[in-house]
């Protein structure tokens, strides 16, 4: 069986890279890989293929930048001419990014069946582009991986039950793999080596674009975060997005306050590393938000929404609207918090290998 695996965006080489070394263990399935470009520097790219030992693309399509709908379509122009020559059995796309949909209409239009890995997660807010994608990626899917029952109610609901399948969190096979690897440690400064030694910190990140395109959003959450660093330290590894939306006024007040440790976007064996001895995870990131929860992290989530409610119903995450008062007091609420001990509800870090075999079982 052939497979074109689709990819842009950075959590999509991390759940990628584990099914690809599943592929690489068995001898029926082969794997095309195509990065449509959509995240292409070295820290949002490149860093990802290296530590995690990915192959690097048979096709780059350098596709990144503009409108959501001009990146959509071009990435379908280039797409294209690579479906109709690699003639794959099945195209596999992941999550929700335009990458994702892209992909998605281009495999349709041809009738090339295709699996979606992490289907069926709902914010139920259609002002997200990424609910966008996800919705109409699952409606054309053939093959659904959902990684929580949740997501299987949720497709159930749009009246999708053929091929769905709970098969755990193809993210938990990641976090497992490599949340010891020494180089997570070795590859972080100096600095921020200490503050993980000493575990005593909030590591946040802020990327999603209901906050940073919001001016007024955001620059609520630049003051939360200044006060609450007057109280404990922050590691904040700034997504390019962030970068380019913060004002250099509000850049340089979170860069000169003593304790934000303001960074550009690490590698993921440090990213495992700092949020598996933080004391809190403050983030609007879907995936960070369940590797806090991997590490027994708590986490506070800066949305109105989020499509892992399990970890709220379970006391691991709380959300956090910020346009309400007292975020300050919220997020230092949440400070070394515990959920219900226990609770494991995405897999047992086996996800790649179930997925190859439902697809090679037909
Ligand atoms: N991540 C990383 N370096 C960073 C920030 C995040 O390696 O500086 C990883 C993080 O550990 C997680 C993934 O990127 O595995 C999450 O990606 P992101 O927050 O960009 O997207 P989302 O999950 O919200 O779609």
């Amino acid at each position: 069986m052939k497979l074109l695996t689709v990819v842009g965006a950075r959590p999509q080489f991390i759940k990628a890279a584990m099914l690809n070394r599943a592929v690489r263990a068995r001898a029926d399935i082969s794997e095309v890989l195509v990065h449509t470009g959509q995240h292409h520097d070295t820290k949002m790219s490149d860093v990802f293929f290296d530590q995690l030992d990915i192959h690097p693309p048979h096709h780059s399509l350098g596709v990144a930048g503009g409108s959501h709908g001009d990146m959509t379509g071009r990435m379908m122009i280039a797409l294209d001419p690579v479906l109709q020559t690699e003639k794959p059995d099945l195209v596999v796309v992941y999550g929700d990014t335009n990458s994702t949909l892209s992909a998605a209409l281009c495999a349709a239009k041809f009738g090339i069946p295709i699996a979606h890995i992490e289907a069926g997660l709902r914010s139920f807010n259609r002002a997200m582009p990424e609910e966008i994608n996800r919705v109409l990626t699952d409606h054309l899917s053939s093959h659904l991986f959902c990684p929580t029952e949740s997501a299987v109610e949720n497709l159930r609901n749009e009246g999708i039950t053929r091929r769905v399948e709970n098969v755990g969190d193809i993210m938990y096979d990641a976090a497992l793999h490599y949340g010891n690897h020494p180089a997570g440690i070795s590859r972080l400064s100096p600095t921020l080596r200490l503050l993980q030694e000493s575990g005593g910190y909030i590591l946040a990140t802020i990327h999603r674009q209901e906050n940073t395109d919001h001016p007024n959003r955001l620059e609520r959450i630049v003051g939360a975060l200044l006060n609450v660093a007057d109280v404990y330290p922050i590691v904040l590894p700034l997504h390019p997005r962030t970068q380019h939306r913060l004002d250099e006024q509000s850049l340089k007040r979170l860069q000169s306050h003593p304790s934000i440790f303001v960074t550009d976007p690490l590698g993921y064996l440090e990213m495992l590393q700092l949020e598996r001895r933080a004391q809190l995870v403050v983030t609007d990131s879907g995936g960070v938000q369940k590797e806090a929860f991997f590490f027994r992290v708590a986490c506070a989530t800066l949305r109105d929404q989020t499509e892992w409610t399990e970890l709220v119903d379970h006391g691991w995450n709380t959300l956090i609207d910020v346009s309400r008062e007292q975020i300050v007091d919220r997020i230092l609420n949440c400070y070394g918090r515990a959920g219900e001990a226990g609770f494991s509800p995405y897999g047992d870090g086996r996800t790649a290998e179930r997925i190859l075999s439902s697809l090679i079982s037909g």
